[in-house]
């Protein structure tokens, strides 16, 4: 173990000089398992950043990268240019889509997948001739990203404070957090319709004529694993249909059978009018993310560039051939193992585990997850909704990681997990053990 050097600004880490945090340097993956450079093995219950689905040494994806590189390493896809390996991945994922999503739009990360919904919302609504329909609706408790206007969609304060944001017409609503949010004897469904009723409210409130579209993780990771209600989204969906306000799904974390259907848009019952999916898309390994868009939002902005002579957005690595490489292959792993069916399976005995080993333990507040996320939430006795200033999970995933050598994540008071799509059940069972000791 060493300290944290100054010359690299680790992110979501304490920078400060006196209060250096201690930093691991890894060296090597090895299936579920990442190694430190002294030796020692960490059971990766976080898949990485919730990314690294198919685990830490698959080889048909560094196989996949190989042959890549050494055919054609580079070439983008700016102004009608195009690749065999950016076709195909097109392609694969609109087959896999859910609704009528029809268009792919591809960048390197979450965050700019997302930048990128939002200007084809902007962009759309300039063209239909409604410029004041720009604002856009996101949820506290939200994570969409860490550039300025994603940051800005984030539900998480401290992804404004110190940062000037939110920046541009952006709101937050509710969090569909039943445990944390409703009221004393609130059942799901009623806390359900009084989100909606406030989503109405707010759209009320702001115009109608001034809400472009309303962005969701259909399972919220980062903000701590939040499974919405069951009828939460079907609640939701009317009232955005009502005021022709589009929805833009991120699964950037659900995507690719995370919850045990191939999309969290499946499991919510839900179909996007923009899809965003990433992290899993290359299994984890390399940056590629993408936003998949209806054919009814594509015409419209191709009739604006055909006036303006193209479409100003993209990144120099749009559409990488090697990361798009890496993804075909990702995706035939996907389907060739059955992987969403595999989570479907797993996902039984491991929220079994859970809910037996802590459902109304000792300051357990709450147990909650959907396919292979979990969250153990921890509660002072006899108030289960106060906080232990978010201080208690922090402390228990910190032992856990230098006591039991698991990697696992704390969001507050909550312990939350993310183990790669390929454990066994058996890994998932001694998982839960080692939390539960
Ligand atoms: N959206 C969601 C739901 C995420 O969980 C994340 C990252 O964790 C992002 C967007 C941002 O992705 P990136 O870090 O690749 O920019």
């Amino acid at each position: 173990m060493t300290t944290a050097s100054d010359s690299i600004l680790h992110p979501f880490t304490n920078l400060s000089q006196t209060a250096p945090a201690p930093i691991r340097t890894f060296a090597k993956g090895d299936g579920l398992y990442v190694i430190g450079d002294d030796g020692e093995r960490y059971f990766e219950a976080m898949s990485g950043l919730w990314s690294v689905s198919l685990g830490f040494s698959e080889k048909r994806l560094a196989d996949a990268a190989t042959r890549q590189l050494q055919s054609l390493p580079f070439y983008h896809i700016f102004m009608s240019s195009s690749h065999e390996q950016v076709r195909e991945l097109a392609e694969a994922l609109i087959a896999r889509a859910p609704g009528q999503l029809a268009h792919v739009g591809f960048s390197t990360s979450g965050s700019e997948a997302n930048e990128t919904a939002v200007k084809a919302v902007w962009q759309y609504n300039n063209v239909l001739g409604r410029p004041q329909k720009k604002k856009i609706i996101a949820r506290w408790d939200a994570y969409h990203g860490s550039t300025a206007l994603a940051a800005s969609l984030c539900g998480l304060p401290n992804m404004h404070s110190g940062f000037d944001l939110p920046l541009g017409p952006i709101l937050h609503t509710g969090s569909p957090h039943h445990w944390r949010h409703a009221k004393p004897g609130e059942t799901e469904e009623a806390f359900a319709t009084r989100l909606a009723d406030e989503l109405e409210q707010m759209i009320q409130r702001e115009g109608p004529d001034t809400i472009a579209a309303f962005i969701a993780e259909p399972i919220m990771g980062a903000g701590g694993v939040i499974v919405p209600p069951a009828s939460y989204f079907d609640k939701i969906v009317p009232v955005l249909k009502k005021h022709d306000i589009l929805l833009i799904a991120d699964e950037i974390i659900c995507g690719f059978g995370r919850t045990g259907t191939y999309w969290g848009s499946e499991l919510c019952g839900i179909e996007p009018d923009i899809l965003v999916c990433g992290k899993q898309l290359s299994g984890g390994y390399l940056p590629i993310s993408a936003t998949l868009m209806t054919d009814e939002i594509y015409s419209v902005i191709a009739t604006e560039t055909s006036r303006s002579g193209g479409f100003s957005h993209g990144f120099t690595h749009s559409g990488n051939p090697v990361c798009a490489a890496v993804a075909n292959e990702a995706i035939r792993i996907y389907d060739e193992r059955d992987i969403v069916a595999g989570v479907a399976r797993k996902a039984e005995v491991f929220h079994a585990a859970l809910r037996e080993a802590f459902t109304g333990a000792e300051h357990v507040g709450e147990v909650r997850g959907v396919g292979l996320l979990g969250a153990v939430e921890l509660a002072p006795e006899g108030d289960p909704r106060r906080s232990f200033a978010d201080k208690a999970g922090a402390l228990w995933a910190r032992d856990i990681y230098e006591t039991e050598k698991t990697v696992v994540r704390a969001v507050h008071d909550a312990v939350v997990l993310c183990p790669p799509l390929i454990v066994e059940e058996g890994d998932l069972i001694a998982l839960v053990e080692r939390l539960r000791r």
